[in-house]
Protein backbone atom coordinates (compact mmCIF):
# COMPACT_ATOMS: atom_id res chain seq x y z
CA UNK A 1 0.00 0.00 0.00
CA UNK A 2 1.09 3.03 -0.98
CA UNK A 3 2.78 5.49 2.16
CA UNK A 4 0.17 8.23 3.37
CA UNK A 5 1.44 11.71 3.08
CA UNK A 6 1.52 12.04 6.41
CA UNK A 7 3.41 9.18 6.96
CA UNK A 8 5.76 10.83 4.56
CA UNK A 9 6.00 14.01 5.65
CA UNK A 10 5.93 13.76 9.58
CA UNK A 11 8.78 14.82 11.20
CA UNK A 12 11.80 12.00 11.33
CA UNK A 13 14.73 13.60 13.29
CA UNK A 14 16.49 15.08 9.89
CA UNK A 15 15.10 17.64 7.78
CA UNK A 16 14.49 16.86 3.69
CA UNK A 17 15.75 19.05 1.23
CA UNK A 18 13.49 22.09 0.47
CA UNK A 19 13.46 21.33 -2.60
CA UNK A 20 12.19 17.80 -2.61
CA UNK A 21 8.69 16.44 -3.87
CA UNK A 22 7.86 13.51 -1.83
CA UNK A 23 4.92 11.51 -2.60
CA UNK A 24 4.48 13.29 -6.06
CA UNK A 25 4.72 12.48 -9.90
CA UNK A 26 6.10 15.87 -10.56
CA UNK A 27 4.18 19.44 -10.88
CA UNK A 28 1.67 18.33 -13.50
CA UNK A 29 0.17 15.49 -11.83
CA UNK A 30 -0.07 17.10 -8.48
CA UNK A 31 -1.85 20.03 -10.02
CA UNK A 32 -4.54 17.13 -11.60
CA UNK A 33 -4.31 15.77 -8.40
CA UNK A 34 -4.91 19.23 -6.80
CA UNK A 35 -8.15 19.69 -9.03
CA UNK A 36 -9.77 16.58 -7.38
CA UNK A 37 -8.72 16.92 -3.86
CA UNK A 38 -10.36 20.71 -3.71
CA UNK A 39 -14.01 19.22 -3.94
CA UNK A 40 -13.50 16.32 -1.62
CA UNK A 41 -12.23 19.02 1.14
CA UNK A 42 -14.80 20.89 0.71
CA UNK A 43 -17.31 18.38 1.09
CA UNK A 44 -15.18 16.72 4.31
CA UNK A 45 -15.66 20.65 5.66
CA UNK A 46 -19.02 20.56 5.19
CA UNK A 47 -19.37 17.48 6.95
CA UNK A 48 -17.28 18.42 9.85
CA UNK A 49 -19.46 21.60 10.52
CA UNK A 50 -22.82 19.77 9.87
CA UNK A 51 -21.61 17.60 12.55
CA UNK A 52 -21.05 20.47 15.02
CA UNK A 53 -24.37 21.59 14.69
CA UNK A 54 -25.86 18.41 16.07
CA UNK A 55 -23.58 18.36 18.79
CA UNK A 56 -20.08 16.78 17.45
CA UNK A 57 -16.80 17.97 19.36
CA UNK A 58 -14.85 17.42 16.62
CA UNK A 59 -12.38 20.68 14.79
CA UNK A 60 -9.64 20.53 12.72
CA UNK A 61 -6.40 23.05 13.66
CA UNK A 62 -4.01 23.20 10.86
CA UNK A 63 -0.85 25.45 12.40
CA UNK A 64 1.88 27.03 10.33
CA UNK A 65 5.61 27.73 10.33
CA UNK A 66 8.16 28.55 8.93
CA UNK A 67 10.65 31.21 8.03
CA UNK A 68 9.59 34.67 6.21
CA UNK A 69 8.34 33.90 2.55
CA UNK A 70 8.30 30.40 2.96
CA UNK A 71 4.69 30.92 2.38
CA UNK A 72 2.90 30.51 4.96
CA UNK A 73 0.11 33.82 3.47
CA UNK A 74 0.26 31.34 0.35
CA UNK A 75 -1.13 28.01 1.63
CA UNK A 76 -3.85 29.97 3.56
CA UNK A 77 -5.12 31.14 0.50
CA UNK A 78 -4.49 28.60 -1.42
CA UNK A 79 -4.60 25.47 0.13
CA UNK A 80 -7.59 26.84 2.91
CA UNK A 81 -9.20 29.26 0.15
CA UNK A 82 -10.42 25.65 -1.13
CA UNK A 83 -13.26 25.17 1.55
CA UNK A 84 -16.09 27.19 2.87
CA UNK A 85 -14.98 30.49 4.84
CA UNK A 86 -18.01 30.41 6.99
CA UNK A 87 -16.11 27.14 8.96
CA UNK A 88 -12.75 28.54 9.24
CA UNK A 89 -10.97 30.63 12.02
CA UNK A 90 -8.26 32.27 10.59
CA UNK A 91 -5.67 33.72 13.25
CA UNK A 92 -2.18 35.35 12.66
CA UNK A 93 0.56 35.67 15.37
CA UNK A 94 2.29 38.89 15.21
CA UNK A 95 4.47 40.43 17.62
CA UNK A 96 2.33 40.45 20.67
CA UNK A 97 0.04 43.15 22.13
CA UNK A 98 0.62 44.77 25.73
CA UNK A 99 -2.79 42.89 26.69
CA UNK A 100 -1.35 39.80 25.16
CA UNK A 101 2.32 39.99 26.67
CA UNK A 102 0.79 40.60 30.33
CA UNK A 103 -0.49 37.01 30.22
CA UNK A 104 0.61 33.75 29.67
CA UNK A 105 2.29 32.83 26.31
CA UNK A 106 -0.75 30.57 25.83
CA UNK A 107 -3.47 32.65 26.61
CA UNK A 108 -3.69 34.09 22.92
CA UNK A 109 -3.43 30.74 21.08
CA UNK A 110 -6.27 29.84 23.42
CA UNK A 111 -8.43 32.24 22.83
CA UNK A 112 -8.05 31.50 19.20
CA UNK A 113 -8.65 27.75 19.17
CA UNK A 114 -11.67 26.72 17.03
CA UNK A 115 -14.79 25.75 17.98
CA UNK A 116 -16.14 22.47 17.28
CA UNK A 117 -17.03 22.28 13.63
CA UNK A 118 -14.48 24.47 12.22
CA UNK A 119 -10.76 24.43 10.66
CA UNK A 120 -8.88 26.61 12.99
CA UNK A 121 -6.21 28.06 10.83
CA UNK A 122 -3.06 29.47 12.62
CA UNK A 123 -0.57 31.65 10.65
CA UNK A 124 2.64 31.50 13.30
CA UNK A 125 1.91 30.09 16.19
CA UNK A 126 2.34 29.10 20.24
CA UNK A 127 5.79 27.94 18.62
CA UNK A 128 7.14 31.85 17.73
CA UNK A 129 7.83 31.46 21.61
CA UNK A 130 10.27 29.13 21.11
CA UNK A 131 11.54 30.51 17.99
CA UNK A 132 11.95 34.14 17.76
CA UNK A 133 11.56 34.60 21.39
CA UNK A 134 15.03 32.23 21.87
CA UNK A 135 16.57 33.53 18.83
CA UNK A 136 16.56 37.34 20.17
CA UNK A 137 16.62 36.46 23.45
CA UNK A 138 13.57 38.00 24.67
CA UNK A 139 13.23 36.14 28.06
CA UNK A 140 15.33 33.93 29.93
CA UNK A 141 16.72 30.02 28.63
CA UNK A 142 15.29 28.65 31.36
CA UNK A 143 12.16 30.08 30.78
CA UNK A 144 11.56 29.19 26.64
CA UNK A 145 13.11 25.59 27.27
CA UNK A 146 10.64 25.64 30.20
CA UNK A 147 7.39 25.88 27.27
CA UNK A 148 8.22 22.95 24.87
CA UNK A 149 6.39 21.26 27.93
CA UNK A 150 4.06 23.17 28.31
CA UNK A 151 2.96 23.27 24.56
CA UNK A 152 3.13 19.49 24.42
CA UNK A 153 0.32 19.23 27.11
CA UNK A 154 -1.72 22.02 25.75
CA UNK A 155 -1.43 20.57 22.49
CA UNK A 156 -2.56 17.11 24.22
CA UNK A 157 -5.57 19.07 25.41
CA UNK A 158 -6.71 20.10 22.37
CA UNK A 159 -6.49 17.09 20.99
CA UNK A 160 -8.41 15.65 23.96
CA UNK A 161 -11.26 18.20 23.33
CA UNK A 162 -12.00 17.01 19.35
CA UNK A 163 -9.25 18.88 17.94
CA UNK A 164 -7.13 17.11 15.06
CA UNK A 165 -3.74 19.24 15.50
CA UNK A 166 -1.98 19.21 11.84
CA UNK A 167 1.49 20.92 12.41
CA UNK A 168 2.82 22.03 9.44
CA UNK A 169 6.86 22.85 8.75
CA UNK A 170 7.22 24.99 5.58
CA UNK A 171 10.54 24.47 4.97
CA UNK A 172 12.76 26.89 3.10
CA UNK A 173 15.81 27.10 0.95
CA UNK A 174 18.27 29.91 1.91
CA UNK A 175 18.20 30.59 -1.89
CA UNK A 176 14.78 30.74 -2.06
CA UNK A 177 13.86 32.72 0.69
CA UNK A 178 16.54 35.60 -0.94
CA UNK A 179 14.83 34.84 -4.71
CA UNK A 180 11.48 35.59 -3.06
CA UNK A 181 12.36 38.86 -0.66
CA UNK A 182 14.07 39.98 -4.43
CA UNK A 183 11.04 39.52 -5.88
CA UNK A 184 9.36 41.79 -3.22
CA UNK A 185 11.68 43.88 -3.47
CA UNK A 186 11.48 44.51 -7.45
CA UNK A 187 7.61 44.31 -7.68
CA UNK A 188 5.32 47.26 -6.67
CA UNK A 189 2.57 45.17 -5.98
CA UNK A 190 4.53 43.43 -3.20
CA UNK A 191 5.78 46.08 -1.52
CA UNK A 192 3.61 46.10 1.07
CA UNK A 193 5.36 42.77 2.14
CA UNK A 194 8.43 43.80 2.91
CA UNK A 195 9.56 44.48 6.38
CA UNK A 196 12.83 46.36 7.42
CA UNK A 197 13.87 43.91 9.47
CA UNK A 198 13.56 40.55 6.97
CA UNK A 199 17.25 40.97 5.86
CA UNK A 200 18.84 41.28 9.61
CA UNK A 201 16.35 37.86 10.34
CA UNK A 202 17.94 36.54 7.38
CA UNK A 203 21.22 36.99 8.32
CA UNK A 204 20.21 34.63 11.58
CA UNK A 205 19.24 31.88 9.92
CA UNK A 206 21.43 29.36 11.66
CA UNK A 207 19.91 30.42 14.91
CA UNK A 208 16.68 29.94 13.54
CA UNK A 209 17.14 26.47 11.97
CA UNK A 210 18.61 25.45 15.56
CA UNK A 211 15.52 27.02 17.18
CA UNK A 212 13.20 24.90 14.49
CA UNK A 213 15.10 21.93 14.99
CA UNK A 214 14.46 22.46 19.38
CA UNK A 215 10.82 22.81 18.28
CA UNK A 216 10.15 20.13 15.83
CA UNK A 217 12.37 17.62 18.08
CA UNK A 218 10.76 18.60 21.97
CA UNK A 219 7.11 18.89 20.45
CA UNK A 220 6.53 16.14 17.69
CA UNK A 221 4.58 13.81 19.87
CA UNK A 222 2.40 10.85 19.04
CA UNK A 223 -1.00 13.00 19.68
CA UNK A 224 0.22 15.97 17.77
CA UNK A 225 2.99 15.38 15.12
CA UNK A 226 5.41 17.74 12.98
CA UNK A 227 5.23 17.94 9.48
CA UNK A 228 7.86 19.13 7.64
CA UNK A 229 7.20 20.16 3.92
CA UNK A 230 9.30 20.90 1.92
CA UNK A 231 8.35 24.51 0.82
CA UNK A 232 11.03 25.71 -2.74
CA UNK A 233 8.04 24.53 -5.02
CA UNK A 234 5.03 26.13 -4.36
CA UNK A 235 2.85 23.74 -6.12
CA UNK A 236 4.11 20.67 -3.82
CA UNK A 237 3.55 22.66 -0.57
CA UNK A 238 -0.73 23.54 -1.92
CA UNK A 239 -0.55 19.46 -2.65
CA UNK A 240 1.43 18.41 0.57
CA UNK A 241 -0.78 20.77 2.53
CA UNK A 242 -4.09 19.70 1.10
CA UNK A 243 -3.27 16.25 1.29
CA UNK A 244 -2.47 16.46 5.08
CA UNK A 245 -5.68 17.93 5.37
CA UNK A 246 -7.70 15.57 3.58
CA UNK A 247 -6.05 12.74 5.16
CA UNK A 248 -7.16 14.66 8.36
CA UNK A 249 -10.44 15.36 7.74
CA UNK A 250 -11.19 11.76 5.91
CA UNK A 251 -9.89 10.08 8.79
CA UNK A 252 -12.70 11.54 11.40
CA UNK A 253 -15.25 9.29 8.88
CA UNK A 254 -17.75 11.91 8.63
CA UNK A 255 -21.14 11.25 7.94
CA UNK A 256 -24.33 13.41 7.31
CA UNK A 257 -26.10 13.82 10.36
CA UNK A 258 -29.79 14.27 10.73
CA UNK A 259 -30.81 16.05 14.28
CA UNK A 260 -32.70 14.25 16.81
CA UNK A 261 -36.26 14.57 16.75
CA UNK A 262 -37.02 15.68 13.26
CA UNK A 263 -39.94 14.19 11.92
CA UNK A 264 -39.60 14.70 8.38
CA UNK A 265 -42.32 12.68 6.71
CA UNK A 266 -44.63 14.90 8.73
CA UNK A 267 -42.66 18.23 7.62
CA UNK A 268 -42.62 16.90 4.09
CA UNK A 269 -46.57 16.15 4.19
CA UNK A 270 -47.57 19.42 5.42
CA UNK A 271 -44.95 20.83 3.06
CA UNK A 272 -46.58 19.40 -0.26
CA UNK A 273 -50.48 19.88 1.26
CA UNK A 274 -49.66 23.57 1.22
CA UNK A 275 -48.22 23.86 -2.34
CA UNK A 276 -51.51 21.55 -2.94
CA UNK A 277 -54.06 23.82 -1.16
CA UNK A 278 -52.59 27.11 -2.87
P1 LIG B 1 4.22 37.94 8.80
O1 LIG B 1 5.68 38.19 8.78
O2 LIG B 1 3.88 36.62 9.40
O3 LIG B 1 3.56 38.20 7.49
P2 LIG B 1 4.05 40.21 10.52
O4 LIG B 1 4.74 41.13 9.59
O5 LIG B 1 2.93 40.73 11.38
O6 LIG B 1 3.50 38.93 9.77
O7 LIG B 1 5.20 39.57 11.42
C1 LIG B 1 4.95 38.94 12.56
C2 LIG B 1 6.19 39.14 13.41
O8 LIG B 1 5.82 38.96 14.74
C3 LIG B 1 7.28 38.14 13.07
O9 LIG B 1 8.52 38.78 12.97
C4 LIG B 1 7.25 37.23 14.27
O10 LIG B 1 8.48 36.64 14.56
C5 LIG B 1 6.79 38.18 15.36
N1 LIG B 1 6.23 37.46 16.49
C6 LIG B 1 5.22 36.57 16.47
N2 LIG B 1 5.02 36.06 17.70
C7 LIG B 1 5.92 36.62 18.51
C8 LIG B 1 6.22 36.50 19.89
N3 LIG B 1 5.53 35.68 20.67
N4 LIG B 1 7.19 37.27 20.39
C9 LIG B 1 7.88 38.11 19.59
N5 LIG B 1 7.66 38.28 18.28
C10 LIG B 1 6.69 37.54 17.74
Amino acid sequence: MAKSVRDQLRWNGTLPDPRDTPGTKGKAQARKDLASIAPKLADLQERLFANAKVGGDRKVLLLLQGMDASGKDGTVKHVVGQVNPAGCRITSFGKPTKEELAHDFLWRTTNALPAAGQIGVFNRSQYEDVLVVRVHELVPRATWSRRYARINAWESRAVKSGASVVKVFLHISPDEQKQRLLERIDNPTKHWKVGTADIPERHRWADYQAAYLGALTRCSTDVAPWYVVPADRKWYRDWAVSSLLLETLSDLELGWPTPDGLDLKAMRKELVSEAASS
